[in-house]
């Protein structure tokens, strides 16, 4: 009730919530309460939470921040969601998102920006931007996010909380609204890194339900954080610590990693030499497999629909014209240019030659080093309305994320300090599956 009434009197300003629950937050409390006094409690019955809306939830409107899913209330639920459920976990409801996680900044989403609490003036990050503003706003102490190439990293470091990506494979799809289906995961996102392991705790495991989900023994992520970091090598790629960064953020990250230093870390430099093609990769790949997964959403079987269709055709038009925003349009024209015949070998090929140098980038350092460190984003948050009329800037606020995706490995970002009063983020990358010994190196910082 608590934090039912903080949405109630902050959220006016922050704008981080598209739907309160606050009926069923009420009666899963309730039933957590039963469960507690029956002795049949887990670590996480009775916790709140909230959830982007691009997971489904059963009886409850998940709009992915589109019009387009304004109108439907899903009849099922995300596994992520229902392992949630199952943990006795108290759902407030679900957060504010970029238009199908389409952005840096959660400008597209349909239901207007949530802001910075830092600065209400400012972007809280994207696509989980909902996510991060509620629990930086104290509004929910963690939440879900999804990151494709960079949606839970960003917004935790512009909004100064701590949110991981996991491997790709290790958090189930099913029921989490496809962006682009080979780059998307799942994670969690709240204050501390042992939140975060609590929370990858209950979202993790194998599901049947997504051909992609990994069998792969789940660890208990909270047994190893206080191990020692004595002997942990970190590499510092050298191109994450160029001219175009925010020198406040260099001198911020720089200072980190002095303490982990000092907490028995050694240091080196190493170098990531394909990072530069990351962002025009990614946007071949990923705009190629939203005009994929988007071509479901033609008005026929869910969602919007457009007024008195004239035949079949206008009514597709009409319906996807009207029922997507801009930035959404924008990539499926591109994924639809790159994917058409004599386009395809040029482009998406290419594009996914690239992605495999970057992926040998990354497997040859973490080959050498256990962690790879740098910042999370070139520059803190900026104000609203800053970068939407240039849309590769905005690509380019995601420099240092988007990479990981298209390797595939887990990262997360940490608070590290401010730059001018707003926020800066430590990113780390660890080898796949090494969630554990990434919670491990963010709780002995934090
Ligand atoms: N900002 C990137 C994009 O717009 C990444 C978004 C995400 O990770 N969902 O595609």
């Amino acid at each position: 009730q608590s934090y039912l009434d903080r949405i109630k009197a902050e959220d006016g300003a922050l704008n981080s919530f598209i739907t309160v629950t606050e009926e069923q937050a009420l009666s899963q409390a309730q039933a957590a309460d039963q469960r507690r006094a029956a002795g049949e409690a887990g670590p996480f019955t009775g916790l709140p939470i909230a959830h982007k809306d691009i997971f489904c939830t059963e009886g409850v409107r998940t709009s992915c921040g589109s019009r387009m899913l304004d109108n439907f209330i899903s009849p099922y639920n995300a596994t992520v969601i229902e392992n949630f459920n199952r943990a006795g976990a108290v759902s407030l409801g679900k957060t504010n998102m970029d238009e199908f996680a389409m952005g840096s900044s959660n400008e597209s989403s349909f239901y207007g920006p949530a802001r910075n609490p830092w600065n209400t003036e400012c972007v809280p990050g994207g696509s989980s931007g909902g996510s991060a503003a509620a629990i930086a706003g104290g509004l929910v102490p963690g939440a879900t996010g999804t990151d494709t190439g960079g949606s839970i990293r960003q917004p935790a470091a512009l909004c100064g909380i701590t949110g991981l990506k996991p491997t790709y494979g290790r958090v189930s799809r099913y029921g989490m609204i496809a962006y682009a289906s080979s780059l998307d995961q799942g994670g969690p996102m709240a204050r501390t890194a042992e939140d975060n392991a609590i929370m990858l705790n209950v979202m993790a495991g194998f599901d049947p339900k997504d051909s992609t989900s990994i069998d792969k023994a789940v660890p208990d992520y909270t047994l190893t954080l206080n191990d020692s970091l004595k002997g942990l090598k970190i590499g510092l790629p050298k191109e994450y610590f160029s001219d175009e960064i925010d020198p406040q953020i260099t001198a911020q990250v720089q200072a980190a990693i002095k303490e982990f230093e000092a907490l028995g870390a050694t240091v080196k430099e190493v170098s990531l030499p394909n990072s530069h093609l990351a962002i025009p990769a990614y946007y071949i790949i990923a705009p190629a497999e939203a005009s994929s997964n988007l071509s479901r959403f033609d008005g026929v079987r869910y969602g919007y629909r457009c007024n008195d269709p004239v035949d079949l055709e206008d009514m597709y038009k009409r319906s996807r014209g009207e029922g997507f925003g801009e930035e959404v349009k924008r990539r499926i024209m591109v994924g639809t240019y790159a994917l058409s015949e004599g386009f395809y070998d040029a482009y998406y090929k290419k594009a996914l030659q690239i992605r495999r140098l970057i992926q040998q980038d990354f497997v040859n350092v973490l080959a050498e080093v256990d962690i790879i460190m740098g910042p999370t984003t070139p520059h803190p948050a900026f104000k609203l309305g800053e970068k939407t009329s240039d849309p590769v800037a905005m690509y380019m606020e995601d420099i240092f994320t988007i990479s990981l995706n298209l390797a595939g490995m887990p990262g997360m970002s940490i608070p590290c300090g401010f730059a001018n009063g707003l926020p800066v983020g430590l990113q780390l990358i660890g080898n796949y599956f090494a969630e554990e010994r990434l919670l491990n190196a963010a709780h002995q910082f934090q």
